[in-house]
């Protein structure tokens, strides 16, 4: 069954049709040889006067792209969803053969560096799981919701969906990028034997490459990232831009975390807060500068974008380690905060360096300082010890010799 977007007569807009590819005037060229994913089929397709039943039309004539948009938005998330099992499968394998392979009279499990890779495919895994469990949940909710109000399955389905746009579109990439850290240092794990066709590393290596590019490219989908935020802001689904008036209002008024005599999850929530007004505060200055030209300012959208997804992704991660602990829903609640520890680094600095390429890209003299300044004190934090959290992590990994956290 082939999904077709395609005009009827001299519409100016795509309609949507089910076409079954036994039909007379189909044809296909071979399969094509792929980098990866062989098993699934990839072929040129030729219409040849194929003769398509009215029934057949998908939604409404000339609905067709609004249909191809919402499945690309469900395509997305589920990505995010899908690459967590690959993740899984590549973890186990390096967990399995760094304590198969010795070197200098040790399994290589136990070398710190090794350590530390093992300990950051778990912290990319253990983060894609906690935003996409939030998103899903907050898209299945909507969901219930609009069924109540009495909308039909296939229009809450899509109108679930499509209010966590930018969520989709950052779980696509955050997912797709987080699973090709994981297999690249599977291959690295697994040194000389991961470039061997032999070992399983060579197939996930392979397979992991597509994610970033189908789905729409992960360019595209942290454009979207930024422009569908924008929107839900425009639109007042989200607090965004008076939330943004008061950061760029009381720039001299930011404050650093302050860590004295508060509890950890506050510390943390702190830094979701601080890093959020990071965004809050470059999105009107980006804005108001560029207006309708940012669309020719990718570099410095991609930037903002990737500074949601981080911070998306560490709050999402924060909630669910803050929810394990304080639920008792695991017996060693520690290890969770060891993740944390490590992903709140993580994020800290992706999001000054992505906030300070944005100002450098376009501010100037006084604006430039202020901005510059209020990042600062906004992502000032002292170094934690972040070796000690990832040798916990990895320990942990070798002694399950699977990934179970
Ligand atoms: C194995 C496989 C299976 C697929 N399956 C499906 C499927 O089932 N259904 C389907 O509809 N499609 C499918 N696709 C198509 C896939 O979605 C597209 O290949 C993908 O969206 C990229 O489009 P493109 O190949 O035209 O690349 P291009 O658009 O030519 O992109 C080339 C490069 O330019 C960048 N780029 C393009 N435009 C911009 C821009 N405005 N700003 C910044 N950078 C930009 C891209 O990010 C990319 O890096 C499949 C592709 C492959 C390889």
């Amino acid at each position: 069954m082939l999904t077709v977007f395609a005009k009827i007569d001299n519409d100016r807009v795509l309609s949507a049709f089910l076409v079954e590819s036994s039909w007379e005037g189909i044809t296909m060229n071979p399969e094509e040889h792929k980098m990866g994913i062989r098993g699934s089929s990839t072929r040129q397709i030729f219409f040849n006067d194929v003769k398509v039943p009215v029934e057949n039309l998908l939604g409404r004539r000339g609905e067709g792209f609004r249909i191809a948009l919402n499945i690309l938005h469900i395509g997305r998330i589920k990505l995010g969803a899908t690459v967590l099992g690959a993740m899984r499968r590549a973890i186990n394998y390096s967990v399995s053969y760094a304590n198969e392979r010795k070197q200098f009279g040790s399994f290589i499990a136990d070398f710190g560096a090794i350590k530390h890779k093992m300990a950051n495919q778990v912290v990319k895994m253990f983060a894609t799981e906690s935003a996409v469990y939030r998103a899903s949940k907050d898209v299945e909710d909507t969901i219930d919701s609009l069924l109540e109000q009495g909308k039909t399955y296939g229009q809450a389905n899509i109108g679930g969906v499509a209010e966590y746009e930018p969520e989709c579109a950052l779980l696509k990439v955050y997912g797709s990028e987080s699973q090709d850290y994981v297999v690249d240092e599977m291959v690295q794990i697994y040194g000389g034997m991961g470039f061997s066709s032999e070992a399983p590393a060579d197939r996930s290596y392979r397979d992991s490459r597509i994610n970033r590019i189908f789905e729409g490219t992960n360019e595209i989908n942290r454009l979207i990232t930024i422009d569908s935020t924008l929107k839900k802001g425009m639109r007042h689904k989200i607090n965004l831009f008076e939330a943004a008036s008061e950061v760029v209002n009381n720039l001299d008024k930011l404050q650093a975390v302050e860590t004295e005599g508060k509890d950890y999850y506050e510390i943390k929530h702190a830094f979701v807060s601080n890093l959020k007004k990071t965004i809050l505060m470059l999105l009107p200055v980006v804005t108001d500068t560029f207006k309708r030209d940012l669309v020719h300012e990718e570099e410095i959208q991609m930037n903002i974008s990737d500074m949601i997804m981080h911070v998306y992704v560490f709050e999402s991660t924060l909630l669910r380690v803050e929810k394990i602990e304080k639920e008792g829903l695991k017996p060693d609640a520690k290890i969770y905060r060891d993740i944390l520890d490590v992903l709140t680094r993580n994020t800290l600095q992706k999001t000054y360096s992505n906030a300070f390429d944005a100002i450098g890209s376009f501010a100037e003299g006084d604006l430039k300082e202020k901005l510059c300044s209020a990042l600062r004190t906004l992502t000032k934090a002292d170094p934690t010890n972040v070796k000690e959290s990832r040798r916990n992590i990895a320990d942990k990994l070798n002694d399950d010799g699977l990934y179970k956290f």
